[in-house]
């Protein structure tokens, strides 16, 4: 049934579809296990031969359930969910890198994502090239080597608020023989659907809008189930010969298009763990159901008041996809044609105390590092989410020393805007 749905009721009707008598909400299947009557049909199971569930970290019907829902919004064929977004983002790559492996991303993305793929995966001997998602063509291909292995982007980034351009991106990954990874959660499904535009995989942190009441840390890693591994088999020993540690399959043949998701499973949740709680997946559902709604009114509302900031004498600079005159305008117009999102980055006339008196004096809006909460709240990542940043990583990452990320949450926006006309001294 929910195969003809449209975005807005995939959010309600997939992932979960209640039989004669069943509960209309997720049931929670808080349980590490489950039983067998007897042990062949159990060792089918660990044979990967049958389907079922045998022990929550591998699977579970609550984690699946939601999983299945995110695959039908993004419009992939299997989807993971994990403990977070940084594992999220850890496995979409781990899933196709080994030691000796080489990544390309853009430096615009997630300060978190930047440390994890700049310091942390180097001591695992994977290496990442950043480079400007600006950069034309011919410099982001100059960035790729033999081992190359993944081109990676955020479809909006955290905190800069640029729109990556997809379509470059795809053409670029795909001309080197290796998949487009793009973090999707600013955009979330409802406003971008990465895979309609070439991308091969995507991520997200579904603790930001996705949830959309602060309640879980959660993330999900996508496939399209589109990129050909075996026409790069070279590449990607790992999806395309045999698993000698899951009885020698090969991934990519056994499971065809679901290959990199088994995969990431039957390894990486075999060896690493990060599942979510079954728990968390239920409130993550709950969020997921009125994700479509609650993105129309963070756009509306941010769009009212990334106009109020830009017109407004106290403000220095504003980056908010959705102004006219903004630098990512028409990739916006190509990419988010029904809006991008809540979230807009700009600087006040002064110096970094003046963001922190600013900050100070809200009275509604809440200092929190969160963004993307039906709440509007409000972050100056210098001074918190990239205080692990150089001066110099900071300017790669394109964060001012006085961006104040702003997440417009889904209040009545004359309570958003009378908030910020105060603290401001207007
Ligand atoms: N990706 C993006 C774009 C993010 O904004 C964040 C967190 O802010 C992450 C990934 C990491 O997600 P989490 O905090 O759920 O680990």
């Amino acid at each position: 049934m929910t195969k003809t749905l449209r975005r807005a009721s995939l959010c309600i009707h997939s992932g979960y579809e209640p039989k004669n008598g069943e509960p209309i909400e997720l049931p929670i299947i808080q349980s590490t296990t489950f039983k067998y009557d007897n042990s062949d049909e159990m060792a089918l199971l660990f044979d990967l031969k049958k389907d079922g569930y045998f022990y929550t970290r591998l699977a579970n019907p609550t984690n699946d359930a939601v999983a299945r829902k995110i695959a039908a919004l993004e419009g992939g064929v299997g989807a993971v969910l994990t403990s977070s977004g940084q594992a999220a983002n850890f496995y979409a790559v781990f899933n196709i890198c080994e030691s000796g492996d080489h990544i390309v991303s853009s430096s615009e993305i997630y300060g978190g994502t930047f440390n994890l793929f700049g310091v942390t995966m180097k001591k695992l001997g994977i290496e990442c090239t950043f480079i400007s998602p600006e950069a034309s063509e011919e410099e982001i291909q100059a960035a790729f080597r033999p081992n190359t292995k993944a081109l990676f982007g955020e479809t909006i980034s955290n905190p800069g608020c640029k729109v990556l351009d997809i379509e470059k991106f795809a053409r670029i990954a795909h001309a080197n023989g290796v998949p487009l990874i793009v973090d999707n959660t600013f955009a979330t499904p409802i406003n971008c659907r990465p895979f309609e535009w070439g991308c091969d995989i995507v991520t997200h942190s579904t603790t930001k809008y996705m949830d959309g009441h602060a309640t879980q840390v959660g993330g999900c890693v996508v496939d399209s189930g589109n990129f050909d591994w075996f026409a790069h088999a070279e590449k990607f020993p790992g999806l395309c010969t045999p698993d000698e540690s899951y009885h020698g399959l090969t991934y990519a043949d056994a499971f065809g298009k679901m290959g990199y998701t088994t995969k990431l499973v039957a390894q990486l949740m075999r060896d690493l763990g990060s599942i979510p709680a079954p728990q968390n997946s239920f409130l993550l559902n709950l969020g997921l159901e009125t994700l479509a709604l609650r993105m129309e009114r963070h756009c509306s509302n941010a769009q009212r008041v990334a106009q109020f900031l830009h017109d407004d004498p106290h403000v220095a600079w504003i980056d908010y996809p959705g102004l006219d005159d903004d630098k990512c305008h028409a990739l916006a117009e190509k990419y988010l044609p029904n809006g991008s999102c809540g979230v807009m980055a700009f600087g006040l006339k002064g110096d970094r105390d003046t963001a922190i008196r600013f900050m100070d004096s809200l009275k509604m809006i809440n200092i929190v590092t969160h963004v993307a909460d039906l709440r509007t709240c409000v972050l100056h990542p210098a001074s918190h989410t990239h205080r692990q940043l150089s001066d110099e990583q900071l300017r790669e990452a394109g964060v001012a020393s006085d961006l104040i990320r702003l997440s417009v949450g889904i209040e009545d926006v004359e309570d958003i805007i009378d908030d910020l006309k105060q603290a401001m001294g207007n």
